[in-house]
C-alpha cells in the first residue's frame, strides 16, 4: 500500500522545504521503506527549462530528460532514488494537458473548470507511475496563501478525503522567528499560516518549525494548542552546520517516529543512520583545505549552481578536505588581470552556461589553467570554451567561436541539428521552439582506452546526463588532436565529442555532460573525486 505525504510551506519561502522533504525521505528509507519524492510547482512555465537561473536557480535534469526543479537534486542526493519526468509537474504542464484534452473533445461538451478538471489532473499526476513504493512524498512549491498554489492545495485536500488518514499525511513547514528587540521567539506567523491552511480545508498532522535556537516547551505547547496539532508532532527544525546533519536532527526530534505513528507502523525499531553520522563526521573534521575557483556568469545566485557546489563538496569528502569555493564572475576578466584572481587557487572550474556575455572571461580562465598547469574542469559550456581556447591560441584560428554567439567562419562549436536518441533520430533547426528541445537526459559515451578519463571511471562506457544545444565540431578533430587535445569520450556513433583532455597537463578535462547531477554524498562522482585530488596535489605545490 502506497501512502502519500504532502509537504507544504508557510510564512516565508526559502525555509528549505526541499531539504526537509529529502531528509524525511532518507529517514523513511533508513527504516527500510521504499520512497519516491515528487515536486508540484505552481508557476505557469511548463517546466523550469526556459527560466533564467536568476529566477529559478539550477535546472535539474533527470535520466529520462526532464528539466526540473533543483529540489529534485536534493531528493536524489539524499535518497539515491533517480528522479523521473513523472516526479515533477507545474501548473503549466497541468493546464497544457487539460487544454489538449479539451481540444480533442475528451470532455464531451462539458464546461472545463479548475474543480474538478484541473484538480483531477493534479490528483492523477500525484498517483501516476507508482509501483511498489511505500511512500510518495509530494512537496508543494511556493508558500501557502499564494494564488497559484490553490488548485494544488485543493487537490491534496481531496486526496486526503478520498484516501483517508491511513494513506495520507499533511506536513507543514513554518518559521519561528526570534525578535531580538523583544528578546522573544514568535509563534504567531506559524499560527496564521496554519489558519490559512485550515481555511483551505487542510489540517496539518505534523508541523516542522524552522528556528535558530531551541524551542522552549511552553512555545511548543502553545503552537500545539493553537494549531490543533499534538505536542509531539510539533517538531523543531533547528539550523545546523551541515545539511547532512538534517536527517539526524529530525530523527532526534522524533519526525520519523511521528510519521510512523500516524500511519500505525511499528516505531520500536530505530532507523539505521550510521551513513549520515559518518558523513557528518567527515565534513566536520577535514584534514586540509583546497580552493576552487568557479568561473561563471550566475555566481551571485548560488542556487544556480546547486548540484555543482554539492558535487564539489562530495569530492572534498572523498579526499578528506574542505573545499572552499571562490565564485568569480567571468566578466571581471574582461577588465582585470586573470592571474590576480586565479594565481592562488588550486583548481578552476568553468560550469555550464548560455550566451555570449562573460564567455571571453571563461576562455581566458581555460587559457590560464592550460598554460599554468592548474587543474581545470570544464563542464558543458566550460568544455566548449576550453576547445575554443585551444583552437584560437594553440592552432591559431583566431576567430574560432560557437554558432551560439551568431554566424562565424570558424564554428569550432556548432548547433546540433541531428543526433540519435535510442533508436530515433532527433532533428532540430535554427529558430525552433526553445522549451524542452535541447539534447536532454542520459546518453552513453565511449571512453578511449589509455586516457585519463578511462582511468578515472575505470569503465569503457559511461552514461551521463546532458543539457545542451551546441556541440564541439568533429571536423576540427584532426587539428585539435595535433594541438594535443585528445577527444577521450565520444558518443557511441562516434559523431559527438563528449569529453576532451590534455594528456600532458596535470588535470585538464572538459565534459559535454553534467556529472554534478549524479554525484551523491555517499557516492561522490569519480570526476569530482579525481578533480579535488588533483587540487590537493596542486595545493602542495603553490
Ligand atoms: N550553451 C551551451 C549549449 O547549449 C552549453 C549548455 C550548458 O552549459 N548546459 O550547448
Amino acid at each position: 500500500m502506497t501512502r502519500f505525504i504532502f509537504i507544504t510551506g508557510g510564512v516565508v519561502s526559502s525555509l528549505g522545504k526541499g531539504l526537509c522533504s529529502a531528509s524525511l525521505g532518507a529517514l523513511l528509507q533508513a527504516r527500510g521503506y521504499k520512497v519516491r519524492l515528487r515536486k508540484l510547482d505552481p508557476y505557469l512555465n511548463v517546466d523550469p527549462g526556459t527560466m533564467s537561473p536568476y529566477q529559478h536557480g539550477e535546472v535539474y535534469v533527470t535520466d529520462d530528460g526532464a528539466e526540473t526543479d533543483l529540489d529534485l537534486g536534493h531528493y536524489e542526493r539524499f535518497t539515491g532514488v533517480p528522479s523521473r519526468q513523472t516526479d515533477s509537474v507545474t501548473t503549466g504542464r497541468i493546464y497544457s494537458t487539460v487544454i489538449a484534452k479539451e481540444r480533442r473533445g475528451d470532455y464531451l461538451g462539458g464546461t472545463v473548470q479548475v474543480i474538478p478538471h484541473v484538480t483531477d489532473a493534479i490528483k492523477e499526476f500525484i498517483q501516476a507511475d507508482v509501483t511498489d513504493e511505500d511512500f510518495i512524498l509530494c512537496e508543494i512549491g511556493g508558500t501557502v496563501g499564494d494564488i497559484e498554489s490553490l488548485p494544488f492545495l485543493e487537490a491534496i485536500r481531496q486526496l486526503g478525503n478520498e484516501l483517508g488518514d491511513e494513506r495520507t499525511l499533511f506536513m507543514h513547514l513554518t518559521l519561528i522567528p526570534f525578535i531580538s528587540a523583544a528578546g522573544e521567539l514568535k509563534t504567531k506567523p506559524t499560527q496564521h499560516s496554519v489558519k490559512e491552511l485550515l481555511g483551505l480545508g487542510i489540517q496539518p498532522d505534523i508541523l516542522m518549525c524552522r528556528i535558530d535556537r531551541p524551542l522552549p516547551a511552553s512555545d511548543r505547547r502553545k503552537i500545539a494548542l493553537f494549531c490543533n496539532v499534538r505536542e509531539d508532532a510539533v517538531i523543531p527544525a533547528m539550523d545546523v552546520d551541515t545539511i547532512y546533519q538534517v536527517p539526524i536532527s529530525y530523527h532526534d526530534e522524533g519526525l520519523d517516529r511521528e510519521v510512523c505513528k500516524h500511519f500505525k507502523l511499528p516505531i520500536y525499531k530505530e532507523p539505521d543512520l550510521q551513513r549520515w553520522y559518518d558523513i557528518v563526521e567527515r565534513v566536520r573534521r577535514p584534514e586540509g583545505e583546497v580552493t576552487i575557483a568557479v568561473v561563471g556568469k550566475y555566481v551571485q545566485l548560488k542556487d544556480a549552481y546547486k548540484s555543482l557546489s554539492e558535487a564539489l563538496e562530495h569530492g572534498g569528502i572523498a579526499n578528506n578536505v574542505k573545499v572552499k569555493l571562490d565564485w568569480i564572475d567571468s566578466e571581471i576578466f574582461e577588465r582585470e588581470d586573470v592571474a590576480q584572481h586565479l594565481e592562488h587557487v588550486h583548481g578552476i572550474l568553468v560550469p555550464g552556461g548560455f550566451g555570449e556575455r562573460g564567455a571571453e572571461g571563461k576562455i581566458q580562465a581555460a587559457k590560464f589553467a592550460r598554460e599554468r598547469d592548474v587543474p581545470y574542469f570544464g563542464i558543458c559550456f566550460g568544455m566548449q570554451m576550453a576547445v575554443i581556447e585551444a583552437a584560437r591560441n594553440i592552432i591559431g584560428l583566431t576567430d574560432a567561436s560557437t554558432t551560439e554567439f551568431g554566424p562565424t567562419k570558424t564554428p569550432v562549436v556548432g548547433l546540433m541539428t541531428e543526433w540519435v536518441k535510442g533508436n530515433e533520430v532527433q532533428r532540430r533547426t535554427e529558430g525552433a521552439d526553445k522549451g524542452g528541445t535541447m539534447r536532454l537526459g542520459a546518453y552513453q559515451c565511449n571512453l578511449k582506452a589509455g586516457t585519463k578519463v578511462a582511468e578515472i571511471y575505470g569503465e569503457k562506457t559511461i552514461s551521463e546526463r546532458h543539457r545542451h544545444r551546441y556541440e564541439v565540431n568533429i571536423n576540427y578533430k584532426p587539428q585539435l588532436d595535433k594541438a594535443g587535445m585528445v577527444f577521450c569520450g565520444m558518443s557511441p556513433d562516434g559523431v559527438l565529442p563528449e569529453m576532451v583532455e590534455y594528456p600532458d597537463h596535470p588535470w585538464f578535462i572538459g565534459v559535454q555532460f553534467h556529472p554534478e547531477l549524479k554525484s551523491k554524498p555517499h557516492e561522490p562522482h569519480p570526476l569530482f573525486t579525481s578533480f579535488i585530488a588533483a587540487a590537493v596535489h596542486q595545493s602542495r605545490l603553490v
